[in-house]
């Protein structure tokens, strides 16, 4: 009989098989998804603190795979990124977003934001600026604002390109958001460095607020301030509860997204429901 760490090793080995497997078939399945059009976009409301008054939307992207059915981009852009193929992926959601948007925009009565997920493979990727600028070019901004949304958690590395980057897409107006806020390396003193617009502080920081110790119910209150003493505002992720509602309005956060107003949204359900 097998003693319990052969035992192991054979179920560890399948399992790392598996995985090995899975990534291979997902590389694949990814470079098919592309041409076969399995990509599609949807988009969550970001609304001011009161509730009422709409910001704008974040694009999120989404993949129905004829081979692997729907996966979640938590998983498939990590691999698209290992791979090199979120070049090309982003560049797609990019164009798709401003054409989608630009005929949205019309059942909008303000000037609304587009904030878009870049992952910093493709901001350090040569060409990226210029990729941009040719997007914007061919298809125009009608009447909306585009932001870019990047992690901080891969902002440490290479910082001082990725900043120069960043400068250069501020110059071609676009917004900058550090996303996810809280959950990489990036301290608060970080945030001088870097040219912000905005910071958008990670669901799990949001979560606390549920929480009843007070302690970390505060977490995200010197955030907050730290940021507005620099001029950047701030978006709250994931806010699910009245009570986050609420305690981010004592405390002047600038803009709130999350389950509580609306789940990511089709097209049709937009213009449905503004
Ligand atoms: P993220 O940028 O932090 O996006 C927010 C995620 O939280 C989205 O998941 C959204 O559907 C979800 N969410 C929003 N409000 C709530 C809430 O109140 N409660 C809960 N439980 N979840 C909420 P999604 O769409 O699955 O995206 C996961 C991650 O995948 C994103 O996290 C982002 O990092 C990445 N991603 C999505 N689309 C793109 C893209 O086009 N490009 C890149 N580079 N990354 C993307
Ligand atoms: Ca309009
Ligand atoms: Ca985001
Ligand atoms: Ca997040």
């Amino acid at each position: 009989a097998k003693n319990s760490i052969e035992k192991e090793i054979e179920f560890f080995s399948k399992h790392m098989e598996k995985e090995v497997v899975m990534n291979v078939q997902m590389e694949d399945a990814l470079k098919k998804a592309l041409k076969n059009q399995e990509f599609f976009l949807m988009f969550q409301p970001q609304y001011k603190t009161d509730g009422k008054h709409l910001r704008g939307f974040e694009v999120l992207l989404r993949w129905h795979s004829s081979e692997l059915g729907t996966v979640s981009p938590a998983k498939f852009i990590p691999e698209a990124e290992k791979t090199g193929l979120i070049k090309e992926i982003g560049e797609w959601v990019i164009r798709k977003a401003i054409k989608r948007f630009n005929d949205l925009e019309k059942y909008f009565d303000k000037k609304l934001v587009l904030s878009i997920n870049i992952s910093v493979v493709q901001l350090t990727e040569p060409g990226f600026l210029e990729q941009v600028k040719d997007i914007i070019d061919s298809e125009g901004l009608n009447g909306f604002r585009l932001e870019f949304e990047i992690t901080e958690s891969h902002f440490i590395s290479d910082q001082e390109h990725v900043i120069d980057v960043l400068y250069k897409l501020k110059d071609l107006g676009i917004n900058i958001a550090l996303d996810d806020f809280g959950t990489g390396y990036a301290s608060l003193s970080h945030l001088q460095h870097i040219p912000l617009d905005i910071l958008k502080i990670d669901k799990s920081f949001i979560d606390l607020i549920a929480n009843n110790s007070n302690k970390e119910k505060m977490m995200v209150v010197p955030l907050i301030e730290m940021s507005h003493q620099w001029g950047i505002e701030v978006v709250a992720e994931g806010v699910e509860t009245i009570d986050q509602l609420h305690y981010l309005e004592d405390h002047n956060c600038d803009y709130l997204q999350g389950f509580l107003f609306n789940k990511p949204l089709t097209e049709a359900q937009i213009i449905e429901s503004f």
